[in-house]
């Protein structure tokens, strides 16, 4: 059967005019959400009458969620509100709403790290058109940064070969990854990272899917890649341990909101593994 992707329901626009609507705002100080829950215990933005306080702090627009209009406000403070990293909320917050967050976080960090020319130090400006903070004197437009990096699952036939980093919990593996070096092909990044980390070669790269990663600022891309040739071995200094596993004999992995679990699922739904 053909595995479904969790496909985001993008039903707003990037652009246009806010309309007179109540609008659903996303709180952020520093690198942190303000927390929000509806009743089926899932995150969700706060209203326009939840940030009557915050009338004077800076907001972005972002564009309609449906038919209403998507804010990123910057909070001065805290004030008596719970925030956590936008990763405390996953598992219990939707692909389009995660989307959106982590938008109005890196909106926010944007604007916050942007205020000044990074070549002549004089004050930027703020150019609504195109969303970028603009240095007049040196005609240079700073944009929101994002770091496009690979994922990739690699497979030989009914088995994958799955990863540990260090930092990751013990018993739990996942996919390998890796950030595009300039002036790299995402095709390259993909057979260089896999080489890098666990010493084997791979071809037959199909691109499956992408998902933004806001932390800080990742765009991931997904791959499948197909085992050529080599032993696995390991790259010291970030991977702990990396193994071939039966499709059938999958240790913990990681959770349905994540692009790794698609890149495992959608393969094993290829092999005729899972429902
Ligand atoms: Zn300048």
């Amino acid at each position: 059967m053909t595995y479904r992707w969790p496909e985001p329901d993008f039903g707003f626009l990037a652009g246009g005019i806010p309309s007179d609507r109540d609008g659903l705002y996303f709180v952020c100080h520093g690198n942190d959400l303000r927390q929000s829950f509806g009743d089926d215990g899932n995150w969700r933005p706060v209203t326009k009458e939840e940030v009557s306080h915050l009338e004077d702090a800076r907001s972005h627009f972002m564009g309609h969620l449906g038919n209403q209009p998507c804010y990123a406000v910057e909070a001065p403070e805290k004030g008596e509100h719970e925030f956590a990293n936008l990763r405390m909320n996953l598992g219990r917050i939707n692909n389009t709403l995660f989307n959106l967050a982590g938008r109005s976080l890196q909106l926010c960090d944007w604007f916050r790290t942007h205020r000044y020319c990074g070549k002549c130090g004089s004050p930027t400006t703020e150019n609504e058109g195109d969303r970028s903070m603009v240095c007049e004197r040196c005609r240079i437009n700073f944009y929101p940064r994002l770091s496009p990096s690979i994922i990739v699952l690699v497979h030989r036939e009914d088995e994958v070969l799955l990863a540990r980093n260090h930092m990751f919990p013990e018993g739990l593996f996942s996919t390998l990854a890796g950030f595009v070096e300039p002036g790299e092909s995402i095709e390259e990044t993909v057979r260089r990272e896999v080489e890098e980390e666990v010493g084997v070669r791979v071809g037959n790269l199909r691109y499956r899917g992408s998902q933004p990663w806001p932390f800080p600022n990742s765009l991931m891309l997904g791959f499948h890649a197909e085992y050529e040739s080599g032993a696995i071995v390991c790259q010291q200094d970030e991977i702990a341990e990396a193994k071939w596993f039966g499709c059938a004999e999958l240790p913990n992995i990681p959770g349905k909101f994540a692009i790794s679990r698609w890149l495992i699922d959608a393969y094993l739904a290829e092999r005729g593994f899972n429902d």
